[in-house]
């Protein structure tokens, strides 16, 4: 398919994914991408990132910048795209905002921010050094907080796009019974906060093995009318791109027509499926 663009990777900068803008461009271009959104995991809060494992230090954003602008001048071949991926953290919306904004104000600045739940309290549940921690948890309870958290995010007027809806199956851990009433609070609000959502062909490559999000919450964002971007979350330039093609069967299963991106002018391009 033309006309794609991986809208979601993360370069060595973060401290748990390898590769620079540069590679990352080159990869895309061999893979017949047209192009990529970078979105680096925002600074974290030190408390949370002692050790500058899960995100970029804050001493690094300057490089940042610099090295996707000077890709975007190097490879006119190719849409490169200044993002960023934030977490949401409900005890600190004014400085996430803050910081945002000071990103999205800039010439050079970020044009698409993801929306990442990966935190409940101080627990980043998805993080493989921390699965342990399953062990003591009611599954359905971390759904629902998950659920209530994610609906939040969506609603915070902070992000774009709300990445890897459905990350908690991440390891494997579904919530039991019927799903189509939480389904159905995830589609309502992504709707009516104006968010897109992410299909991420990352979960693929986790325990679980499937897309994010499962194909029944994908068919009721279609069926609502929330419009889908595609990512890879790629920690490696080798994945850029990774199973596309079994994204864009899901999503035309699921019922879309075509797939939306922010581009580098913050204008929406849809590309048909
Ligand atoms: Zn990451
Ligand atoms: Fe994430
Ligand atoms: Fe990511
Ligand atoms: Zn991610």
């Amino acid at each position: 398919m033309r006309g794609l663009i991986d809208s979601h990777l993360h370069t060595r900068l973060c401290g748990h994914a390898t590769g620079t803008v540069q590679q990352y461009a080159a990869a895309a271009a061999a893979r017949g991408l047209a192009g990529i959104a970078v979105t680096e995991h925002l600074p974290l809060p030190h408390e949370l990132d002692p050790d500058r494992r899960l995100s970029m230090p804050p001493s690094r954003v300057e490089e940042y910048l610099g090295e996707i602008q000077e890709v975007r001048l190097a490879r006119p071949d190719l849409e490169i795209i200044t993002g960023i991926e934030a977490d949401w953290l409900p005890d600190r919306v004014e400085e996430t905002a803050a910081a945002l904004s000071a990103l999205r104000q800039r010439a050079d600045g970020v044009k698409v921010v993801l929306g990442s739940v990966h935190f409940l309290g101080g627990w980043a549940f998805d993080d493989p050094n921390r699965l342990d921690e399953w062990g003591g948890r009611d599954v359905d309870q971390v759904w629902e907080d998950y659920t209530a958290e994610w609906c939040r995010a969506a609603k915070s007027g902070l992000f774009d796009v709300m990445a890897h809806p459905d990350l908690p199956k991440k390891f494997g851990h579904h919530p039991s019974g019927d799903v189509d009433g939480l389904y159905a609070r995830f589609a309502d609000v992504a709707l009516t906060s104006g968010v897109m959502i992410e299909v991420s062909t990352a979960g693929l490559r986790k325990p679980v093995a499937e897309l994010y999000p499962a194909a029944g919450l994908l068919r009721a964002f279609g069926e609502a009318g929330v419009p889908a971007t595609l990512g890879s979350d790629a920690h490696s330039p080798d994945e850029v791109g990774f199973a596309f093609d079994e994204a864009c069967d899901a999503l035309r299963t699921a019922g879309y027509h075509a797939v939306t991106f922010a581009t580098a002018r913050c204008e929406k391009r849809s590309v048909a499926l």
